[in-house]
């Protein structure tokens, strides 16, 4: 028997608005195990599509296709194609960007990246975790990568039951990678590095963000050097700060081997660089602030908003008049009306007048699948300190 899951009228009117995640409150009977792909029935009995089911996350249900079109590997290979035809038409400026971005692909809980001739791949349910050897030997036929590196190593798999591991699953991909991202080339450590590499969410930020640089530039939370580097042609002084030791290191490496030598790089705190240098009366033409999210759960938005509403004062008190200040949040418990409201708080703290240039978000390789909030996380914001 196929393995099918009933959910009651309130998950129906969930699908029916665009979501695709049902929760297991709205589970009205489960004839599956663990990471299969089901048969969904309305309360009535109707068939309203086929889902990944997981029986441990409380998104017990991520819809795959409605109808009854069967979730096999014919459907897959289509959206492997779409997913790949739209990044192709995108004509990205760069050798790593995202392929596959989950929902907004309509391929639930499945990441996939390009870095060259590699692909990174996160499986973070139980059904794409058991899809991936599939999955696999078909990234591979569409997009010809020489390797396939899965970094299951994401905490948010603990919520699905399934272990933090990394591993080879095609080919070589070795420890470090050589990408480009307009001018600028970066050895990304794919095994290692922070998410599966590099951020590349931001990389079309750095791009919009290099065409109001000037000045004396701060770049915060740096990590490798992304939006120092990416600016630096434009600022005659750039410091990029990162509380990690490894990503400071790699700043400079990236500096150097692109000879900017007015870059410096310092491993440091950034709530308490920004505090020392506003109380050393330092100025900037041009400030990042790209933290990490600060809420990563429902629970400590509160604090979140404290966190960004203080570097974002700091950072607006440093600015110059006529100061561009590049702000970022990444936490998607953060709305856009709220990470807008801490910005106004801590331009009136700062006694600052503001205009905003540019809302933007994560890059296009990362859409926002319309109806799902949750696919909306990245937050970038291009302010003006007006004189
Ligand atoms: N701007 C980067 C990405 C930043 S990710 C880019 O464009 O690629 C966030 C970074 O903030 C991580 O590298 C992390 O090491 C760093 N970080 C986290 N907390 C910090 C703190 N309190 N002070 C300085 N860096 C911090």
């Amino acid at each position: 028997m196929e393995p099918t899951v009933t959910i009651t009228a309130r998950g129906e009117s969930r699908l029916r608005e665009g979501h695709l995640g049902v929760y297991r409150a709205d589970i009205a009977d489960a004839r599956a195990s663990a990471g299969d792909v089901v048969r969904v029935l309305g309360p009535r009995g109707r068939l309203l599509g086929s889902a990944f089911y997981s029986d441990r996350s409380q998104i017990a249900l991520r819809l795959v296709i409605a109808g009854d079109r069967p979730a096999d590997l014919a459907l897959w290979r289509e959206r492997i194609h779409a997913a790949v035809a739209f990044r192709d038409a995108l004509a990205i400026d760069a050798t790593a960007y995202r392929l596959i971005h989950g929902e907004a692909d309509l391929m639930p809980s499945l990441v996939v990246d390009r870095y060259a001739d590699a692909l990174v791949v996160q499986a973070l349910s139980q059904a794409a975790d058991r899809l991936l050897p599939d999955l696999v030997p078909l990234l591979v036929e569409v997009t010809g990568a020489s390797g396939v590196l899965a970094r299951n190593d994401p905490r948010v798999r603990e919520l699905e039951g399934l272990d933090r591991r990394v591993e080879l699953l095609y080919g070589e991909v070795p420890e470090q990678v050589r990408v480009r991202e307009g001018a600028i080339e970066y050895d990304a450590d794919l095994w290692h590095g922070q998410k599966t590499g590099l951020f590349l969410d931001q990389r079309e930020n750095r791009a919009a963000a290099a065409g109001y640089a000037h000045g004396r530039l701060l770049d915060c939370f740096s990590y490798h050097g992304g939006f120092a580097l990416g600016l630096a042609s434009r600022c005659p002084e750039v410091t990029a700060i990162d509380v990690s030791d490894a990503a400071v290191d790699r700043i400079r490496a990236n500096a150097a081997r692109h000879g900017l030598n007015h870059v410096q790089a310092l491993a440091a705190n950034v709530f308490d660089e920004l505090r020392r240098r506003e109380q050393a009366g330092e100025r900037y033409g041009t400030i990042v602030l790209d933290p990490p999210a600060f809420a990563k759960a429902k629970a400590s938005v509160a604090k979140a908003l404290a966190g960004y509403r203080e570097i974002n004062l700091r950072a607006l008190k440093l600015l110059e008049p006529g100061g561009y200040l590049v702000t970022c949040s990444c936490s998607y418990h953060v709305n856009e009306a709220m990470f807008g409201q801490v910005l106004h708080e801590a331009a009136l703290d700062a006694r600052a007048r503001v205009s905003v240039v540019e809302k933007r978000m994560q890059a296009r390789d990362h859409p926002v699948l319309l109806g799902m909030p949750e696919t909306y996380y990245l937050k970038c914001l291009i302010l003006r300190k007006m004189a």
